[in-house]
């Protein structure tokens, strides 16, 4: 028969047996919490992290510039909005560098920079069909600054990089244009410059002062260089006026447009009767004003009227200027049925320094070649715009657009000094 010590023990145990077994569901619940609890910190934590990466893409996607991220084996794995529109039509995700790229002069340095873990700045030039969404005429190319750098710091890591692209084909041009204009001002320069420099050697070295008939003679010579000298210097004032925002400042008014015709023509009144030229003046509304730079647009209408009498010295010609207003524009014309332009000539004419090459017939004819080139941005300046045509011999036509704007012109009105050659 089992003792009272027995019986004790037995309840010992049954209590420690069950103290272990409510220490054991505790232990089961808290392991139960803590899973729970962590799943809970997951989830938070994932939802933290694809918040954080939705910000990430969210700003890399308002840059301008195209950004990717590239892997250790050449895969795209990010590329923001910049740079799927960059490269339209080819998908960049989760392809390699080298499938997305065919063009090596992209492709070789992202390569190098995973290659070497190096950063790469560099400029590439590409031919224009690799950027579709480029505004530039179709025969200049597209130019990239491509800028890519490992993104982590431990060479052991695997090379990821990031890459900026960023097209800077309008500097490029800008700058190619800043360039062919100073190449194209000094060498216009140059030539007066150097005949000059010629007849004062002549002058001074070979003792030709004391020779009056022959030093007038020289001396007439050096004026009309330097003159040329200073036609030039003036026309590329006004196209840097004209192109350095200043256009903003416009001196706005309205004013009669017969009043500006007639200024022009009086000013070149003798070329008119020298070359026994015929102007028609076609202005149905004799009131018709224009609101806008009175300086521009007698510097516009003198450069036209005067290149037809320059190109054409030939006695009898027809210049007819126009303006009517139609359609809530203003509509302005000089034509002439003189020589003409070539067709081909047609599309660079407005470009600086731009002279078709001289009809076999004429003597030296004097211009800058800026002539058109200040109408075009003068017009431009007011929201207008200039086309023309030609079929030699019969009508040689510029046309110009510009909204109206309407307004009473001053009374009294002032001729507007207009910096002219011959002013
Ligand atoms: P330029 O100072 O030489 O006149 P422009 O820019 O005014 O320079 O004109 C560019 C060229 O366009 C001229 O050299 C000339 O060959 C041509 N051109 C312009 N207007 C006429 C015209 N009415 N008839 C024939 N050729 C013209």
């Amino acid at each position: 028969m089992p003792n009272f010590l027995t019986y004790l023990e037995l309840a010992v145990a049954l209590a420690a047996l069950a103290a272990l077994a409510i220490l054991a569901l505790r232990l089961r619940r808290a392991r139960h919490d803590f899973q729970q609890e962590v799943a809970a910190w997951k989830v938070r934590l994932d939802l933290d992290l694809k918040h954080a990466r939705q910000e990430r893409d969210h700003l890399l996607d308002a840059l301008a510039e195209s950004f990717l991220l590239i892997d250790a084996e050449s895969r795209i794995i990010f590329a923001n909005k910049s740079a799927i529109g960059m490269f339209p039509g080819r998908e960049l995700l989760d392809r390699r560098v080298q499938e997305v790229f065919l063009n090596p002069k992209l492709s070789k340095p992202l390569l190098e920079c995973l290659r070497t873990r190096e950063p790469i700045v560099t400029r590439v030039v590409l031919p224009h069909a690799t950027k579709s969404s480029t505004e530039h005429d179709a025969s200049s190319s597209v130019v990239l600054v491509i800028d890519a750098s490992p993104v982590s710091d431990t060479p052991d890591d695997a090379p990821i990089i990031r890459v900026v692209i960023r097209d800077v084909t309008s500097e490029h041009h800008t700058e190619q244009i800043r360039k062919d204009f100073v190449a194209n001002a000094s060498h216009e320069l140059r030539t007066p410059l150097t005949i000059i420099n010629g007849y004062l050697s002549n002058l001074i070295d070979d003792d030709l002062v004391d020779d009056p008939e022959m030093t007038r003679r020289f001396l007439k010579i050096m004026r009309k260089h330097s003159e040329r000298i200073a036609r030039i210097v003036e026309d590329m004032l006004v196209i840097s006026r004209l192109e350095s925002g200043e256009a903003s400042a416009l001196n706005m008014k309205p004013f009669r447009m017969r009043s500006c015709i007639q200024d022009v023509l009086e000013r070149l009144e003798s070329m008119i009767r020298n070359q026994k030229a015929t102007i028609t003046v076609e202005m149905p509304d004799e009131e018709l004003t224009l609101n806008g730079d009175r300086f521009y647009w007698t510097q516009v209408l003198f450069n036209l009227v005067e290149n037809a009498l320059k190109q054409n010295p030939r006695a009898g010609l027809n210049i007819e200027v126009g303006c009517i207003e139609e359609k809530g524009e203003i509509c302005l014309w000089v034509a002439d049925d003189g020589v003409g332009i070539p067709s081909a000539d047609l599309t660079h004419i407005f470009r600086r320094f731009y002279r078709v090459a001289k009809h076999h017939s004429q003597e030296e004819i004097k211009g800058t070649g800026l002539g058109l080139s200040i109408v075009k941005r003068a017009v431009e300046a007011h929201r207008g715009s200039i086309t023309v045509s030609s079929v030699p011999g019969d009508d040689t036509r510029f046309t110009m657009r510009i909204p109206q704007t309407h307004g009473t012109p001053d009374t009294p009105e002032t001729s507007v000094s207009a910096s002219s050659p011959d002013s």
